[in-house]
């Protein structure tokens, strides 16, 4: 497989499946209907493009708006192909481009992206959406269950509660976005005007779906900064009465009032995630997208984080990402607060070299039942085949060289892999365990 990793090591990582963290798929059954969906903006071999290679090609100098013909539907293949060409070219060395071409390979059989491969690719994705392909695609991803949390709802109600774990996104929660309201109002149809009858649909999201959800889910990092604090309730009942007239256009909420809304909301669903003994799983670091990222504000997620840490000892949190590029900052964190864990989660394609260097020292600074190592984070099923062969490759990249650096015996890394790649997970999210992909596919192949 590769020159600098040791062959037991590689081989031991290859066979011991992964449990799958992180995803945003949506259900099988929209992919298999090919409807256009927000989620589903074409249905080609060009959507495997839509998460994440679409932002290298950009940054590539690919304009917008061939950006959009491309993810769109009205353009043949072979005119995809000539207007990614020119840009394909340029980003096919990132992490995000070396997991879809292992996608194409491993799944489709073809090496790379070519003028002359691109009708087979074609006809290789529509062959390969049939139902079960899901579960089909992550077996021979050797993952054997997965947690997802699904962008366009709360909690999703999945035709596969086996395969997907869910997680509640407690985003649509804190954030109080003139968005959110709309969420809850679709979800629930009810309109609350009073921070009690806000708190009274959260409880009820926890109480409906706790007993069903792996973890809960917030992302609100893309908006602001971790900077949680006390806030007490009649201020926050007061600020909230004025955020609801703001979101119908009446009172403006200044960003500090904002910002108290926000954290008094957002430490109250950390205390119900506590009551339910459901994990937090946090958006830290790099923000998918592009020429929107305040690295100023990121720098800071890691020491923003503490109060939190401190405040909520019994609940436990699971930093994603590693906080990419402050990765530094989260071994530390891992290392000083029990109740906090590091998801590896969409950093492999991020970044691949810098995350094997992440793995190597985290291993030797933190207890090694504080990482989980994989997450695809896709919105499509078929590059997560590619993204975990990346994160396969990295893994044993890192206990090779920590083997040969002599930090690491080699009979200690199978124990080790174990639980890197899947136990750690089943201890940590004991409601997905009882999922199982290799048992549902058993037999299949
Ligand atoms: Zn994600």
């Amino acid at each position: 497989m590769m020159m600098n990793s040791d062959r037991q090591i590689t081989e031991w990582v290859e066979q011991t499946p992964f449990v799958d963290t992180h995803e945003h798929l949506i259900e099988e059954s929209l992919r298999l209907s090919g409807a256009l969906h927000e989620r589903l903006p074409c249905d080609d071999w060009a959507y495997l493009f839509n998460k994440y290679v679409h932002d290298d090609l950009l940054i590539a100098g690919m304009p917008a708006a061939e950006l959009r013909r491309f993810l769109g539907r009205d353009l043949s293949s072979e005119a995809k192909y000539r207007l990614v060409a020119p840009y394909w070219d340029r980003v096919r060395h990132t992490g995000y481009a070396q997991a879809l071409r292992h996608t194409f390979r491993g799944l489709y059989g073809e090496d790379d992206l070519t003028a002359e491969s691109v009708s087979r690719i074609a006809e290789k994705y529509r062959e390969t959406i049939r139902p079960g392909f899901y579960a089909a695609i992550l077996h021979r991803a050797n993952i054997e269950s997965c947690q997802v949390n699904s962008i366009p709802h709360i909690f999703a109600e999945t035709e596969q509660p086996a395969l997907l774990a869910q997680d509640i996104d407690i985003t649509y929660f804190s954030r109080c976005s003139a968005a959110d309201f709309v969420r809850v109002e679709t979800e629930t149809g009810k309109r609350p005007t009073t921070l009690e009858e806000w708190l009274d649909i959260i409880d009820f999201y926890f109480a409906t779906y706790g007993p069903r959800a792996v973890a809960v889910k917030c992302w609100i990092a893309y908006s602001r900064a971790l900077d949680f604090a006390p806030v007490a309730k009649a201020h926050a009942s007061q600020l909230f009465v004025h955020n609801v007239g703001k979101v119908r256009g009446a009172y403006p909420l200044g960003s500090e009032d904002l910002k108290a809304l926000q954290d008094f909301l957002f430490r109250y669903c950390v205390a119900k995630a506590g009551d339910w003994d459901l994990p937090v799983k946090l958006h830290t670091g790099y923000l998918a997208g592009r020429s929107v990222m305040q690295l100023g504000r990121i720098r800071d997620n890691a020491a923003d984080l503490c109060r939190l840490l401190q405040d909520f000892p019994a609940t436990r949190f699971v930093l994603m990402h590693i906080g990419y590029p402050y990765q530094d900052e989260f071994t530390a964190l891992a290392k000083h607060y029990p109740n906090a864990a590091i998801d590896m989660c969409w950093a492999w394609i991020i970044n691949p070299a810098a995350s094997v260097r992440f793995l190597k020292e985290f291993l030797l600074a933190v207890p090694d039942g504080k990482i989980f190592t994989f997450g695809g984070d896709y919105v499509a099923v078929e590059p997560i085949y590619g993204h975990a062969c990346v994160a396969r490759r990295g893994i044993a990249q890192a206990l090779s060289e920590l083997v040969a650096e002599g930090w690491i015996a080699r009979e200690e890394t199978l124990d080790l892999i174990e639980r890197i790649m899947r136990g750690n997970a089943h201890r940590f999210f004991p409601r997905a365990s009882c999922a199982s992909i290799r048992d549902k596919t058993a037999g299949q192949q």
